[in-house]
């Protein structure tokens, strides 16, 4: 029997809903990305599991898409042939949102509809864009190996409930039925329903289909509906280089990586020889909402010989790279392969460091080619970049020439210091990295240790981020010069200092024993060492950790722990 029940939505979803019909608005067309992504998705999720199970395929191997209108009606439907949903898989797919940390991505939202839409962007809306145009959804589905009986018919006007119910369902997949608001008709039209999905689907990899468009005299309309495909259907990475437009890179980036703007950069590239492999990778334009949430979903999508294995194939990229987008296809891994498979197989160790090593040239090129948007990508990405030279050390030299830092240089806290303009400013005779570390930047800017180098003209680079340093516990020298943390034990300026100021010292120090001796006595248990110091110009003392001692964030971080 049907069994028909009306569902609550995730109160998430009831916020997302809100928030995209009324946000949204300038940006509507998109929705059809988002199904034809779903629907393509499907396919590929329904074509890898007919591996195994050739029958889920029935007696319909045609996997297009197709998208109809009707006019009177004012409906469009979009409907495919792929994997499907069983009833709980609709009930948990289109009433929840099942992201970790969606509870609190939804507490950032502001009600400033403009902030909160760009917000939404990174979010990724997804199915219930489609309420953007619809004041009414229908879906049908059924999952792939199921029978007719078991399809299932969902349907919302977007507010606070579904309704869900079954239905008899004879073609395998899902079929959605867009009740079209009336002042969104105009995607009810067949010339403007074509432009829009060829906009949106010249990469999808599967022929997009619409009814053939008749000319002239209605009555020469065949009765039978015929249809024609408005895509090229071909894997975009499969093609040549050269004959792929840039909006169709970026096209193909918004359906990998479920975001709404276009990347900064992509790199793709058809290696041949001992292992043969396609990689087409991108480097988003922002950050997603959960970027530093353990559990969020990350790598690279998986095909082997165009088959699509898997998402967020994580092998192939090392954890500092989280935030690359892309595909990549390769000729040698089996199609039963498995995440297990991969984590085991070398051959995936050395795909890991090729990839790599592309992700870094692609970031080198980046910024020589485009600082603007190397310093966005900086903004977004550069704290996740700092994890680099610890895990990876092998490229420590590479990550370490994509680093921006602030510095004396500068007049403000942005990052945007490389190490290598660092050493262009170098000062006659200077053989270091000078760097300082602490909490805010407006604390450490007017550091007494800075005193020496200001006076000196020597820059330093200063350093507030909470990782900055565990960077720097794992970067000894970049281009062989030492990094030397001013704030440390003996500051030995080396050949920045003169003979005068080398006896100067001496005598300071030894007129000021006496004194040094009284502080000692008095601070005695406070501190390890007093010294008479040259770093300082203006102020009367500074404290200086030792040498081999534990920074000052450590420090906190480990209090923090309870250590
Ligand atoms: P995303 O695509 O980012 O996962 P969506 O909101 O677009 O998020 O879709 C939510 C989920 O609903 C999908 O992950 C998928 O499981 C399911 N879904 C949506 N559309 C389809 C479809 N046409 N066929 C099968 N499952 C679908
Ligand atoms: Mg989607």
């Amino acid at each position: 029997e049907a069994h028909k029940e009306t569902l609550g939505f995730q109160t998430e979803v009831k916020q997302l809903l809100h928030l995209m019909i009324h946000s949204m608005y300038s940006n509507k067309e998109i929705f059809l990305r988002e199904l034809i992504s779903n629907a393509s998705d499907a396919s590929d999720k329904l074509r890898f599991e007919a591996i195994a199970k050739p029958e889920l395929l029935e007696d319909q191997p045609d996997l297009a898409i197709r998208i109809s209108h009707d006019e009177t009606a004012k409906t469009l439907t979009i409907e495919d042939k792929g994997i499907g949903m069983t009833r709980d898989e609709v009930i948990e797919n289109l009433g929840t949102i099942a992201k970790s940390g969606t509870a609190a991505f939804m507490q950032q939202l502001t009600g400033d509809q403009k902030k909160d839409a760009s917000l939404i962007g990174q979010f990724g809306v997804g199915f219930y864009s489609a309420f953007i145009v619809a004041d009414k959804v229908e879906v049908f589905t059924r999952r792939a190996g199921a029978a007719p009986e078991e399809g299932v018919r969902w349907e919302s006007a977007g507010e606070g409930e579904f309704t869900i119910e079954n239905v008899v369902k004879p073609e395998r997949g899902t079929r959605i039925v867009l009740h079209l608001k009336s002042a969104e008709s105009e995607f009810a039209d067949g010339w403007r329903l074509r432009n829009v999905v060829k906009k949106y689907s010249d990469h999808i990899s599967l022929p997009i289909e619409l009814p053939k468009q008749h000319h002239g005299d209605e009555a020469d309309k065949p009765t039978e509906v015929e249809w024609e495909s408005v895509n090229r259907a071909s894997a975009l990475w499969t093609r040549p280089r050269t004959e792929i437009k840039d909006e169709e890179y970026q096209e193909f980036y918004k359906h990998v990586a479920h975001d709404f703007e276009n990347p900064l950069s992509w790199s793709h590239n058809k290696v041949e020889g001992k292992l043969e492999y396609t990689s087409l990778l991108y480097v988003p334009g922002r950050a997603p909402f959960d970027l530093y949430q353990r559990e969020a979903p990350r790598g690279l999508k998986l095909y082997v010989q165009r088959v699509f294995i898997m998402d967020d194939a994580e092998q192939f990229l090392p954890l500092y790279l989280r935030f690359i987008k892309g595909v990549v296809d390769s000729n040698d891994l089996s199609l039963n392969v498995s995440r297990e498979i991969l984590q085991k197989d070398p051959a995936i160790d050395s795909m890991k460091s090729a990839l790599t090593k592309r992700v870094l040239d692609m970031l080198e090129k980046l910024a020589k080619k485009e600082p603007e948007k190397y310093a966005t990508f900086w903004k977004a990405f550069g704290s996740v970049m700092k994890e680099g030279p610890a895990e990876d050390f092998a490229n420590r030299e590479k990550i370490a020439g994509l680093l921006r830092f602030a510095s004396t240089n500068q007049s403000d806290d942005s990052e945007v210091v490389s190490l290598d303009s660092y050493i262009e400013r170098m000062q006659e005779g200077q053989e270091k990295i000078y760097y300082l570390t602490g909490e805010r930047y407006n604390q450490i800017k007017n550091s007494p240790h800075l005193e020496i180098f200001r006076k000196k003209n020597i820059e330093v680079l200063l350093m507030t981020d909470r990782i900055d340093e565990w960077l720097m516990s794992h970067l000894s020298e970049y281009q062989g010069k030492e990094f030397v943390d001013i704030a440390r034990g003996d500051l030995d300026l080396g050949k920045l200092e003169g003979e005068e100021d080398k006896q100067a010292q001496e005598e300071a120090a030894k007129s000021k024993a006496d004194l040094v001796k009284r502080v000692q006595d008095v601070l005695r248990d406070d501190l390890e060492e007093v010294r008479v110091s040259h770093r300082l110009t203006d102020s009367p003392a500074v404290l200086v950790i030792n040498e081999d001692g534990m920074g000052l964030q450590m420090r906190k971080i480990l209090e923090a722990t309870g250590q």
